[in-house]
């Protein structure tokens, strides 16, 4: 019913008190009336014998007055002599004195003189009787129907010759003076009844409402007893019914005394009101001091509720302790609960937009910096591959890898406040930063990954860390995710491409969804010649002449136009197309092997084999047959960072191919971090150092440094070395005196169609002009 403690507790503390007040009063009340009742009862038995005693005393008065007249010789010669003139005159004269209303006698014939109507002859019959029993008798009489109080003395002369009769009228002017003797302000009158009839107030008196009532009332009260309460047209009223003696007649009469309960309470009122006014002091009171007292009370739980509504709303919230009490320790728990939600919260918020390894900032939160990004020029989100990371994972362990993210972020991030960078990927750090245009994003980038020049010192020792960066411009209307993707994409193009750092190209890339229908417009092409192989020359720096070639797949797409393999071999591994694919490509080299054989050139033909059929069981058994039955001779090329799901079957497979007389070579070899171990492990005959050294030879003392070592360590292996890559004639040159085997290059030959190699390997200048260099 009320929402509100505090109107709650108001209005408990108020009606408990108002109910304590009310009992109060009542039994006040009752106390006071049933004491005013019995006073008032008390006062009217009290005045009722006052009214007797006057009664009787006024009773002798006329009683002495009429036996004074009765034996006064004179009166009684006139009552003798039945002088009329002088009984009238004499009674006149008494009835003035005694203050009477009538006066007159009765002769003991039953005569009467002295009344001015004569009297029925019943009533003076009853009359007579009564008198002849006693004739100082006295009592209620009618005359002239009207009730009066009647005496009468004997007049002897000196036999009994009659009676005087002296009455005084009941009426009003009476009871009024009898009202005036008793001592409280009662009314009094007369109720009279004939014979068994009902009682009626003899002067016409019109106060009592219910005749029967009173009936009942009246003849209860002819016994003696106590006044008791009577309904009246005035209100209750106390009674007191005293039964008149009766002169003659079947007559009764009764004086009521009566007292209205009103006037008795009367004197009570300023108690009564006295203790109503105390009550609703007493409730206004407790109706303030409750209101204060729960205000002071429901205030701290107020601030409570409000505080935890902000709490719930996600706000920082505290409340002041300002008691000891329990609601102080309540205000108390309460903090420390919103302090641990809030603790909560920032792990929990932490933990979604943080790296759990790296504790770096996760792509999320990189998403949520893009949004957020403003200031001059446009956003550019840069995705930082480390290169080589799984094969330095490898190496040093999970732990000391993400040590080594954590530190390449640190370095990035030095002295450069305005650089936001997150853990996108397992190997792959994003960073956003501003620049004006590409060639400021990308001046950028570049010095960025020079920072890692210096090795990063982990613990003791050192590694030596780079980066390819793909970068992509946030454009507006993109969604930050998208942006992140491109970058990561620009990447990997990056790598495809071997370039340090390359821009999202969203021509090469394509659409995703074009990427899955190119797919199968690739298998299409491989079915209805839309595919080729070109071979690229490998040159024996020793012999001088060419000895082998390797495969290189061609795609030329009637609406795409030359798609390059690095484009769709990836997707072809990606969507399980790739063995088709090379046993397509398998087949073209074993055709075009013979067709060169048969034009006198004993080539051995590479073919590149993806790291996912290295492991491929049936792939193996269909490539050895296909080879064998051909007796071909062919060399796979395996990438040194392919991913191998099954290391163990493909190291048995190697085998089998070795004993197939398939000879193996471990292609890119540079671009990931092979152990020695492991290329112990491959039974390989070729190592190709990967073209990013071989193009940089002229320019780096280090990858000279490095090309030449891996020369050293592939012989000591008992590997022959192709350098691939091999642009230029010093490249070839250096190469050859870093006893370097074979040269695969545009500058020793570009990969071209079957045909043109044939005419190639004819060319004489060719041949001449490499062997010069
Ligand atoms: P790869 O096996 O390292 O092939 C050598 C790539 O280097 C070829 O690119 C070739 O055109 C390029 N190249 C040769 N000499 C030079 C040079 O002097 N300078 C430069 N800058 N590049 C040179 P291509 O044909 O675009 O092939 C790209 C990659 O696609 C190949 O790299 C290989 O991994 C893959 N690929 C090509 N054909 C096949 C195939 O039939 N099967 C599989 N699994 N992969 C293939
Ligand atoms: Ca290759
Ligand atoms: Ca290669």
């Amino acid at each position: 019913m009320f929402t509100r403690l505090q109107t709650k507790l108001v209005v408990l503390f108020a009606g408990l008190f108002g109910l304590a007040i009310l009992l109060c009063g009542a039994v006040v009340y009752t106390e006071v009336s049933e004491n005013a009742g019995r006073t008032v009862r008390r006062e009217l038995l009290a005045s009722g014998e006052v009214f007797d005693r006057l009664w009787e005393l006024r009773s002798s008065q006329i009683q002495d007055g009429a036996s004074l007249l009765a034996r006064d010789f004179g009166f009684r010669e006139a009552v003798a002599t039945r002088d009329d003139a002088t009984i009238r005159s004499a009674l006149d004269n008494l009835r003035a004195r005694l203050d009477l209303h009538r006066a007159f006698i009765m002769d003991i014939d039953g005569a009467i003189t002295g009344l001015d109507t004569p009297m029925d002859e019943a009533r003076a019959a009853a009359l007579w009787m009564a008198l002849d029993s006693d004739p100082n008798a006295a009592g209620v009489t009618l005359i002239d129907n009207e009730p009066y109080q009647a005496i009468a003395a004997p007049i002897l002369s000196p036999t009994l010759a009659g009676w005087v009769v002296f009455a005084v009228r009941l009426d009003a002017a009476e009871m009024a003076m009898l009202e005036k003797l008793s001592a409280i302000p009662l009314q009094a009158s007369v109720l009279r009844r004939e014979a068994q009839g009902a009682w009626t107030p003899v002067n016409g008196e019109d106060a009592f409402a219910d005749a029967r009532r009173l009936n009942r009332f009246v003849d209860a009260m002819l016994k003696p007893g106590e006044a008791r309460e009577l309904d009246t047209r005035d209100g209750r009223v106390i009674a007191l019914a005293k039964p008149l003696h009766e002169l003659g007649g079947d007559g009764q009469s009764v004086l009521l005394l009566r007292y209205p309960l009103a006037l008795a309470l009367a004197p009570y009122r300023p108690i009564l009101l006295a203790v109503v006014l105390v009550g609703l002091l007493g409730v206004s009171l407790v109706v303030a001091g409750s209101w204060a007292l729960a205000r002071q009370l429901t205030r701290p739980i107020i601030a409570l509720d409000a505080a935890a509504q902000q709490l719930a709303r996600g706000a920082e919230v505290s409340v002041p302790v300002e008691t000891r009490d329990e609601i102080g320790r309540l205000a108390g728990s309460f903090n420390t609960m919103a302090a641990e939600i809030r603790a909560r919260e920032r792990t929990i918020t932490h933990l979604a937009l943080h790296d759990a390894e790296t504790d770096l900032p996760n792509r999320v939160a990189l998403a949520q910096f893009i949004a957020a990004a403003s200031g001059d020029g446009a956003t550019v989100v840069a995705a930082m591959g480390v290169d080589r990371f799984h094969q330095v994972r490898g190496a040093i362990g999970y732990a000391l890898a993400n040590a080594l993210l954590r530190k390449i972020a640190l370095r990035l991030g030095a002295d450069r406040p305005g650089l936001y960078i997150a853990r996108v990927a397992t190997s792959i750090l994003g960073v956003v930063y501003r620049a004006a245009d590409g060639e400021e994003a990308m001046r950028f980038a570049a010095a960025l990954q020079e920072c890692l020049n210096a090795p990063i010192r982990l613990g003791d020792d050192s590694i030596d860390a780079s980066l390819t960066i793909g970068l992509a411009f946030h454009e507006p209307g993109d969604s930050p995710e998208t942006t992140v993707d491109r970058a990561g994409i620009a990447l990997d193009q990056a790598r495809a491409a071997r370039r340090k750092i390359a821009r999202f190209d969203a021509d090469a890339y394509g659409d995703p969804a074009r990427n899955l229908s190119l797919t199968s417009d690739l298998m299409a092409a491989l079915g209805n010649g839309g595919t080729s192989i070109f071979l690229q020359p490998k040159y024996d720096l020793r012999r001088r002449s060419v000895t082998g070639a390797e495969a290189l797949v061609r795609w030329r797409d009637p609406r795409r136009g030359m798609v390059p393999p690095d484009l769709f071999i990836g997707m072809a591994e990606q969507t399980g197309h790739i063995r088709p694919l090379t046993d397509w490509v398998l087949g073209e080299a074993v055709a075009a092997q013979a067709t060169l054989r048969a034009a006198g050139h004993d080539l051995t033909i590479a073919v590149n084999v993806s790291g996912r059929l290295m492991d491929d069981e049936d792939f193996a058994r269909d490539a050895i047959g296909v080879i064998g039955r051909a007796g071909a001779d062919i060399c796979f090329e395996i990438t040194e960072t392919a991913v191998i799901d099954n290391p163990d079957v493909a190291l048995r497979l190697i085998d089998r191919y070795a004993a197939a007389g398939i000879s193996i070579s471990i292609d890119d070899y540079g671009s990931g971090l092979s152990s020695l171990a492991y290329l112990k492990q491959i039974h390989a005959n070729e190592l190709k150092i990967d073209k990013t050294f071989v193009m940089s030879l002229a320019q780096g003392h280090r990858d000279a440094l490095l090309v030449k070592s891996t020369i050293d360590l592939a012989h000591s292996l008992g590997l022959k070395v192709t350098a691939e890559g091999v642009e230029t004639a010093e490249a070839l040159a250096v190469l050859q005196t870093m006893g370097c085997d074979l040269a695969q290059g545009y500058f020793t030959g570009r990969p071209m169609p079957v045909a043109d190699l044939l005419s190639f390997l004819r060319t004489p200048d060719r041949s001449s002009a490499l062997s010069q260099a």
